[in-house]
């Protein structure tokens, strides 16, 4: 699975609902995330106030609609789910809007490809809980103003650098999804499992985590994948040599990266001595955004340590050198 191209099947999408966490016990990971939610969920419901906007951003696969959902169920509200593109014409936010009931939370996914005009018409639904709707055109033309409930927008986006500046500014609550350590990820294949009736040992189930880049999404994925060759080739438990066979026979990489992670260290590399490079020189040479290089694959290379920003660009580390089967260049004293 590309990282930034995660379309699910509806089998896929009916797995991932079966296993999703339903409640703030269940989540793991992202803990400061959690303790701030939690905060600020208790305050609003001490008020008894709409909980302020949240923007969950972060590379897919993360958690942020899992959280979104998290976030009604702890309110005790309901829940309507749209995704940007989806709202073509402002007449379809009013109608989004106008259903909901006080205090409910209004999911809106990919919120970075809202159209110009429906982002404006959110503004003062955002700010004011209102909205005013251009009714008839010409010399009829009027606006009318629609008053609504409180409610909690909850927007969702890969690529927060292309949200404009006031719809940035309206959500109180911003929070930044981390790829998740792999000892994290164990937990959730451990829960996953048991939902599934699997059985799986604790290293069969570190060695999924290790090779899942980072998330829960890859994880869940993998481990499915990994259950059919327990099944048809073991006796169903889910043991280290499974795991590493299937893992071997799903081509995964033994640090998780996937093609596009390898294709930037490897044109890093061959095409720029390992740089100092800009990243738009790499995303040319990739062929892929630039935003989308800074904001889905840069992280987890940075994190696991394959690459470094440096004030004159990305460079490799030694690490990518060596997971590639490279010689790095002679970098020593003069
Ligand atoms: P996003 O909206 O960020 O793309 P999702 O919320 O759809 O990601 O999560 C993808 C899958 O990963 C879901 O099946 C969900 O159950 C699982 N998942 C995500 N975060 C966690 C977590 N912290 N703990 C357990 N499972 C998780």
């Amino acid at each position: 699975i590309r990282p930034d191209d995660q379309r699910l099947s509806a089998a896929d999408k009916e797995f991932e609902n079966s296993i999703r966490p339903k409640e703030i016990v269940e989540f793991s990971g992202q803990d400061q995330i959690i303790e701030n939610l939690k905060i600020f969920i208790k305050a609003a419901k001490m008020r008894g106030e709409a909980l302020d906007h949240i923007l969950f951003h972060g590379p897919p696969g993360l958690g942020k609609t899992t959280l979104s959902r998290i976030v009604a169920n702890e309110l005790g509200v309901n829940i309507k789910e749209t995704s940007g593109p989806v709202i073509e014409k402002p007449g379809d936010l009013a109608g989004l809007l106008t259903n909901l009931s006080e205090k409910d939370v209004l999911f809106i996914d990919e919120i970075h490809r809202l159209s110009t005009v429906v982002e404006e018409y959110l503004y003062s639904a955002m700010e004011d809980y209102r909205i005013d709707i251009m009714i008839d055109s010409g010399p009829n033309a009027r606006s009318i103003q629609i008053n609504l409930s409180p409610f909690t927008l909850v927007g969702a986006t890969t690529r927060s650098g292309l949200l404009t500046a006031p719809l940035l500014s309206r959500f109180g609550i911003k929070s930044r999804l981390e790829y998740y350590t792999a000892e994290t990820l164990q937990q959730i294949i451990w829960r996953a499992s048991g939902l599934l009736n699997t059985k799986i040992t604790s290293d069969a189930a570190m060695e999924i985590a290790r090779r899942s880049r980072g998330t829960p999404r890859i994880a869940n994925g993998l481990l499915r994948r990994v259950r059919d060759f327990a099944q048809v080739m073991g006796n169903g438990v889910i043991d280290l040599g499974i795991a590493q066979f299937s893992l071997k026979a799903l081509n995964v990489d033994e640090y998780g990266l996937d093609e596009m992670d390898n294709r930037i260290l490897s044109t890093i590399i061959e095409n720029f001595k390992g740089g100092p490079v800009g990243i738009t020189t790499i995303a040319t040479a990739v062929g892929e955004e630039a935003g989308t290089l800074e904001e889905v694959y840069e992280p987890f290379l940075i994190q696991e340590g394959f690459m470094k920003r440096t004030p004159r660009g990305r460079e490799v580390t030694a690490k990518a050198y060596s997971h590639l089967g490279k010689t790095p260049p002679y970098q020593g004293g003069n």
